[in-house]
């Protein structure tokens, strides 16, 4: 028997309506790369997302084909998240940043037939052209002459319904970005992106009502812009966006703004803090800063906290749409002692609902949540992957259980905790040392700017860490001063045997240390 109820398909169209409906004029702000500014508002987006569906139509794109982005963010990408996936395409945000293998290969694997580019990777778009055999047609987001984004949508009249169809059905393609091999497509549907918006809006995860004005740093192209754009419009609250990541451009932006909600990987706010400390202006208005990607540092924890945030650490991958786990606080945090409050937001964090997570041994067997040990941290959830694209075999086991490569230690009291990536984990003697720790505690010493912590071979102990530092600008920090700090912080066999310094570490696409390429520089080199 079926219940009484009226079916109401959970469509991503569904929230961009709602916005125009019953908030329309509530704005939508861009700062362009050229340093231009547009302002327009959910009813603008709704408008241009229907003329674009009806220019993508025309152009013979149809239900399951996919729209390829090259773009940061602004309020053209928004519309054409909305426009392709409002005419039953899939939008397909390509990380601009990605080696050209991994391009050619990514827009090739998707068999993406549009891509809509930003005027800045056009060297990007030009080199890569010859290589890219499926796409039929390029148009250029900030090209405001006849062949740009606003003419192609401006010979359009918005009288267009959305198409319909079952929840289930895919809406958007985001690709891993390889840090652990070769990118994969995972594929999003209607219902796991809603609901996963609708989870956002929590004031466990991102806190978001009417009266927020959401700022995302993290690019749209990095893991779905940690959802952001779908779930600002289901309480319609105002998006402030910057197509480039200046931290002058983005305080000022923040404070004309008013921008009471922001999230960007540890990177970003490292460079705010050094505009602060070079300038003395700070975000005013910023309250809730989310920080995921890989772990927030103590240190920038307690500074922003110290000015009066709240840190939202979040855990999370490509894989998990992306939100796994958000920083809950206790139901005592506010009574706690500052650095006991600190102490838990390090921590990654509890699961909202609908996501569940365990941990496992080598051998599979489930370990215990007592908070001491740890194993690999496996999850399932309604907006959690099965199948990666284009796969036949699940990603998942016979239960659903997706093993995400991360080490955690799970609480008694349900908060989740990352001690390592599975192949970032140092083996010393059998015994494993978490590199993030190394790494965290060594940047809350003074003078350290960045730390990279890895194993190399040692005859005895099989693997010993070593720790590679890039040094503050104008600092002189000596490897016996750094070794003193990590001696009050960590066991005494986690001291790393040396210390290098180095003049700048390799990042990944999206601003992650890229452990591969610094461990592939050591591998014949041994420890005495
Ligand atoms: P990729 O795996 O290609 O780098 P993702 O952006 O999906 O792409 O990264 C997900 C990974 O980032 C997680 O599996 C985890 O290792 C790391 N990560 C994300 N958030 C955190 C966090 N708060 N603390 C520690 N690691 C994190």
């Amino acid at each position: 028997m079926l219940g009484g109820m009226q079916d109401f398909e959970l469509r991503v169209s569904t929230l961009l309506d709602h916005a125009a409906r019953e908030h329309g004029p509530r704005e939508i702000v861009t700062r362009w790369a050229d340093g231009s500014e547009t302002r327009t508002n959910w009813a603008g987006i709704a408008h241009d997302a229907r003329r674009m569906a009806q220019a993508l139509e025309r152009l013979g794109i149809r239900k399951g084909d996919r729209v390829a982005t090259l773009a940061m963010n602004h309020s053209r990408h928004l519309v054409a998240w909305y426009g392709a996936t409002g005419m039953g395409a899939l939008i397909h945000t390509i990380n601009p940043r990605l080696f050209d293998d991994q391009l050619a290969y990514i827009a090739n694997h998707a068999e993406d037939r549009v891509l809509l580019y930003d005027r800045m990777f056009e060297a990007v778009v030009e080199r890569l052209k010859p290589q890219w055999t499926t796409i039929e047609r390029y148009i250029c987001f900030d090209d405001l002459g006849p062949d740009g984004f606003e003419a192609w949508i401006g010979v359009e009249d918005g009288a267009y319904a959305w198409v319909t169809g079952d929840e289930r059905e895919p809406m958007m393609l985001c690709y891993t970005s390889g840090t652990t091999g070769n990118p994969k497509g995972v594929m999003y549907t209607h219902r796991s992106t809603v609901i996963h918006a609708l989870t956002e809006l929590q004031p466990a995860v991102f806190d978001l009502s009417t009266q927020s004005v959401a700022m995302p740093i993290v690019p749209m192209f990095h893991a779905v812009g940690w959802g952001l754009p779908w779930a600002a419009p289901a309480v319609g609250a105002k998006m402030v966006f910057s197509a480039i990541n200046d931290p002058k451009v983005l305080c000022e932006l923040m404070n004309r703004e008013k921008v009471t909600h922001s999230a960007g990987v540890p990177t970003v706010w490292f460079a705010m803090f050094q505009h602060i400390d070079a300038t003395g202006e700070t975000p005013k208005h910023l309250k809730i800063v989310t920080i995921g990607g890989s772990a927030a540092p103590r240190a920038m924890i307690e500074r922003l906290m110290k000015m009066g945030m709240r840190v939202n650490h979040a855990w999370g991958m490509t894989e998990t749409s992306p939100i796994g786990t958000m920083g809950a606080p206790s139901p005592d945090f506010d009574a706690l002692p500052f650095d006991a409050q600190v102490d838990q937001v390090v921590k990654q964090g509890r699961v909202p609902y609908g996501v569940e997570l365990r941990t496992v041994d080598d051998a599979g067997n489930v370990l215990p949540r007592d908070g001491k040990t740890a194993g690999r941290l496996q999850v399932r959830g309604p907006w959690v992957i099965d199948t990666y694209y284009r796969e036949e075999r699940p990603a998942v086991d016979a239960d659903s259980w997706f093993d995400t490569g991360d080490v955690a230690m799970l609480h008694p009291d349900g908060v989740m905790q990352i001690t390592d990536r599975a192949k970032d984990v140092i083996k010393s003697g059998g015994e494993w040392i978490s590199s993030v720790e190394l790494e965290n505690c060594a940047v809350g010493c003074v003078g350290v700017a960045e730390a990279a912590a890895i194993g190399v071979h040692h005859p005895r102990w099989e693997e010993r860490p070593i720790l590679l530092v890039v040094r503050k600008p104008g600092s002189a920090v000596t490897a016996e001063e750094i070794q003193a700090h990590l001696a009050a912080h960590v066991a005494k066999w986690w001291l790393p045997d040396e210390i290098h310094f180095v003049d700048a570490l390799p990042h990944t696409a999206t601003g992650k240390l890229l452990k591969m390429e610094i461990r592939q520089r050591y591998t014949d080199y041994s420890l005495a």
